[in-house]
């Protein structure tokens, strides 16, 4: 097997407020793959940070009253907070307002593209909004209004440094195109492409140091200028890596990395599929591989934002219902293209239904059968010792409650599979464990994580049928009445019920890694037995 060197980033917040529940999705999202690629045997790093140059940092710590690189620190660590109660395996975190690997990459960056000759001054005006830190044509406004945050933009003139995107617009239009640089799912790329056909301008890159209040990294030989916050920021994702400090680290995990992975939410997908790669092109560096856009959470119908007053603490909604329900939430709710609304009441149903009474119910219903039925020992299918000719346990199996259906239901609903007499093999159940490697495999290679954990949630749904068919409470009735027949389809069905849940126990690790631990411990054998059967989900319906 190939062993990959796979980067895996997420965007790099603001730090004007504390995060809300939006970013928790990107972050659970860029774990999840991480996680999968680990134990596919891939190299993986994967990096986060904070924004902290941004104007609008400086801004809210001004109303907030308090020093801004206080107001950052604080902020910041709020975001590196998250990584312990949504469990994230994040490899690296930098912070650009005091990073020292960040100003020395930045300037590197500057420089770069100023050698290729995309860099100039001229003066510009613009209607500019800090919210987004971003300019507007007027055409992208509504009615006058920022169509993110809904202010009306201010208007700026100044003398600037621009970058000569309009140079990049054919070569960006065959990347994306032709897949070189995939950007999923493709209602975005298709948004992108039809930006880029629409004309591409060259767009301001620094601020008079007066309006950024002097907060920044100033230009490379123009001190009275800043270099725009985005500029900035997405030159985290090579800084991070050592651009200006260390080559080997950029070698390793940007310029001969086998994938280079960034998670973004679909507002900045315009920095991240036209502005980052057209600069990437100027300074002579390879481009992402992959840009994976995730919609919005709305809260209770309405819009999430820092700002708002709905926002939906991450760390409060662990509190309350455990960092498994808020992951698998965010997993299996939130659509491959397009938004969701959270609701408390939506995370509960589906951590009860799917998690308590799916996988846990699952796990110690079987665990608990085999504590009952056989001391704790996982009983082996066919290992049992011969039984002597002759003691009666050859009879014929009885038919009605007790034994197994002679026809199996196939999975995807296919036509049932005929099968012998009292068959026990749960080939269902099997088929289900066997096909999930590669159903998780196929869908977080298209960022559907929904159909991936969907493929977990099949095996769980096969055992727990195949648990209720069998009937393992009467086959042991049958058993301790003298029938070693059904004492022998009473190992097998219990061996392929715990090997299930084994199964799941593996195959929900990215997902929920802290579940999948628990699952893992319920069907580890000590000294030859289980250990007593214990929940493996707490129900949250009464919170
Ligand atoms: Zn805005």
């Amino acid at each position: 097997m190939t062993r990959h060197h796979v980067y895996i980033t997420t965007t790099i917040p603001y730090v004007n407020a504390r995060p809300h529940v939006g970013f928790a999705l990107e972050l659970v999202q860029a774990d999840v793959l991480a996680r999968h690629h680990r134990r596919r045997g891939d190299h993986v790093r994967l990096q986060a940070g904070t924004d902290d140059n941004a104007l609008k940092n400086v801004q809210a710590a001004e109303r907030a009253g308090v020093p801004v690189q206080e107001f950052v620190d604080r902020n910041a660590a709020a975001f590196v907070a998250l990584h312990r109660p949504l469990t994230l395996s994040i490899d690296d975190v930098i912070h650009t307002g005091r990073d020292p690997r960040h100003r020395a990459g930045v300037e590197r960056f500057w420089r770069a593209c100023e050698a290729s000759g995309d860099l100039y001054r001229k003066h510009y005006e613009g209607l500019y909004c800090v919210g987004c830190e971003q300019f507007y044509a007027p055409a992208d406004l509504d009615d006058g209004r920022c169509p993110e945050h809904g202010t009306t933009p201010q208007r700026v003139a100044e003398e600037n440094w621009f970058f000569r995107l309009s140079r990049y617009a054919g070569r960006l239009h065959d990347l994306i195109e032709s897949g070189r640089l995939r950007i999923e799912p493709a209602e975005r790329r298709n948004e992108v492409l039809s930006f880029i056909a629409g004309g591409l301008e060259d767009f301001s890159i620094s601020r008079s140091v007066a309006r950024a209040r002097g907060w920044g990294i100033p230009v490379p030989g123009d001190p009275g200028q800043v270099i725009y916050v985005w500029w900035d920021a997405l030159g985290n994702y090579l800084t991070a890596l050592g651009y200006g400090t260390d080559d080997a680290e950029l070698r390793r995990w940007w310029s001969a990395a086998d994938r280079r992975v960034h998670l973004v939410g679909k507002g900045v997908v315009r920095f991240h599929a036209v502005y980052w790669p057209a600069m990437l092109l100027s300074a002579g560096l390879p481009l992402p591989t992959e840009i994976l856009v995730h919609g919005y959470l709305t809260a209770d119908g309405r819009k999430i934002s820092k700002s708002s007053d709905n926002t939906v603490d991450p760390t409060a909604l662990v509190d309350a219902y455990g960092t498994d329900a808020v992951r698998w939430w965010l997993l299996r709710e939130v659509p491959r293209a397009g938004d969701a609304d959270f609701t408390h009441d939506r995370l509960i149903a589906r951590a009860d239904d799917e998690l308590a009474n799916g996988v846990g119910n699952l796990v110690n219903r079987v665990i608990s059968m085999i504590h009952r039925y056989r001391d704790g020992r996982p009983p082996v299918p066919g290992g049992r010792p011969p039984v002597p000719p002759g003691s009666g346990d050859r009879s014929p199996v009885p038919p009605g409650p007790g034994g197994c259906p002679s026809v199996l239901p196939a999975p995807d609903g296919r036509p049932p599979v005929p099968s012998g007499p009292g068959d026990c093999s749960g080939d269902e159940v099997v088929a289900a464990c066997e096909r999930a490697p590669a159903l998780v495999d196929a869908a977080l290679g298209s960022f559907d994580f929904r159909a991936a954990t969907e493929a977990v949630r099949a095996i769980v749904d096969a055992a727990n049928r195949f648990v209720n068919r069998v009937r393992p409470w009467e086959l042991v009735r049958a058993e301790r009445a003298g029938d070693g027949d059904a004492g022998r389809r009473l190992d097998a069905a219990l061996a392929v019920a715990l090997d299930a849940c084994r199964t799941v126990g593996v195959e929900l690790s990215p997902f929920l890694p802290d579940a999948a631990e628990r699952v893992a411990r319920q069907c580890a054998v000590v000294d030859g037995r289980l250990p007593a059967p214990s929940p493996v989900f707490a129900r949250l319906a009464r919170h």
